[in-house]
């Protein structure tokens, strides 16, 4: 699990701890100190956990890692106090995480990948390709970070930053166990968003696990013609199959699905398209988030005009689906996912 050669022990739940604590010959209360240490107080070394017996501490340092991240870069908004930080990982490569500011409190935006296999062509964060799936304690910490940087209280998430959530599947999950934990962060699934551009199998598998997340689908187009250019995954599951699984996702959740539709000058933005989208969405419990595409240099998209954007958004309501425009935090520090680390591995 852990990319260096020793038990990546921020990535284990209570009941892996519990194990690990067996094989060591320790009684099981320990697993929930450890726990603790690492998710409450989120200590950095194992010799600030007080409690633990020193034979044991040692053990813990000759066979575990605390995954723990340092700033390389950090760049704050002068505008609304968005904050985007840079990490370095242990094997040398980049993540980045956002910090915004809200009426309703502070929310963190995730990376979940390095890089990314999507190859959605208006997104940065997939430009250079993949690199490697990061670990359950490589998002954590992504959260933790600027917890103990601002010594603010986190209190929404959303896995909308570099790489594809439901990609990294298994690490995702465990993430979330993880972050909701009460002996943790206890994060509630309520105010977790987890964002996807549609691998519809892992939508279904999602779904039966009946969790309380809100599930975000990048869909950015309204017929298959224009998905398939801008979004390569729309040829392995194409919009029929992309809507089936969101619905068995309410179905089974209860809970509105947010899309995400990036309006690209020309492309995506429309009133055809709008009436488009409206009948594609007719009847589902759904909320429309319109995005003014952030420019990529490689991709040469432009945002639309506002007056394009707000009569998309005015078609969608006549038809009576809810629809938001976002805003655009931290447009001063380049605060779009994926910008900073292209900057970083350009350099
Ligand atoms: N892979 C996931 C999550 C990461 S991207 C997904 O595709 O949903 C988070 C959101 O930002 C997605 O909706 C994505 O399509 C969108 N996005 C990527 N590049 C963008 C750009 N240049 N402008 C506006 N939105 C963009």
């Amino acid at each position: 699990m852990s990319i260096i050669n020793t038990y990546d022990i921020k990535s284990l739940t209570i009941p892996e701890l519990e194990a690990f604590m067996q094989q060591l010959g320790q009684p099981k209360f320990r697993a929930k100190q450890i726990f603790q240490w690492l998710h409450q107080k989120r200590v950095l070394s194992f010799d600030e956990m007080k409690n633990l017996p020193a034979p044991l501490r040692e053990q813990l340092k000759q066979q575990c890692s605390i995954t723990h991240f340092t700033i390389e870069r950090k760049l704050v908004s002068a505008e609304d106090g968005t904050i985007k930080y840079l990490y370095r990982l242990a094997d040398g490569e980049y993540v980045e995480s956002v910090l915004m500011r809200y009426e309703h409190g502070i929310s963190v935006c995730v990376s979940t990948q390095v890089g990314c296999k999507m190859g959605c062509s208006f997104c940065a964060s997939t430009k250079a390709g993949f690199v490697r799936h990061l670990t359950p304690s490589e998002i954590l910490e992504q959260v933790y970070a600027p917890a103990r940087d601002t010594g603010e209280r986190i209190d929404s998430l959303v896995l909308m930053g570099i790489g594809e959530p439901l990609d990294n599947y298994d690490n995702v999950l465990r993430f979330l166990e993880l972050v909701s934990s009460p002996d943790g962060l206890c994060m509630s699934h309520r105010h977790i968003s987890l964002s996807t551009c549609g691998l519809v199998d892992r939508i279904y598998q999602l779904a039966d696990l009946n969790l309380q997340i809100t599930l975000s689908v990048s869909l950015h187009a309204s017929n298959n013609q224009v998905r398939d250019e801008i979004m390569p995954v729309n040829h392995r599951y194409p919009i029929e199959q992309l809507m089936k699984a969101c619905q068995y996702y309410t179905d089974k959740t209860h809970r509105r699905i947010s899309y995400e539709y990036s309006l690209i000058r020309g492309v995506n933005d429309n009133p055809r398209q709008a009436e488009e989208l409206a009948a594609l969405l007719k009847g589902m419990l759904c909320h429309v988030n319109l995005i003014p595409v952030n420019y990529v240099e490689e991709a040469g998209f432009h945002q639309s005009g506002r007056q394009q954007i707000y009569a998309f958004q005015k078609l969608l309501q006549s038809r009576g689906i809810n629809a938001t425009i976002r805003r655009t935090l931290g447009a001063d520090i380049n605060a779009a996912c994926g910008q900073l680390r292209r900057t970083a591995i350009k350099k």
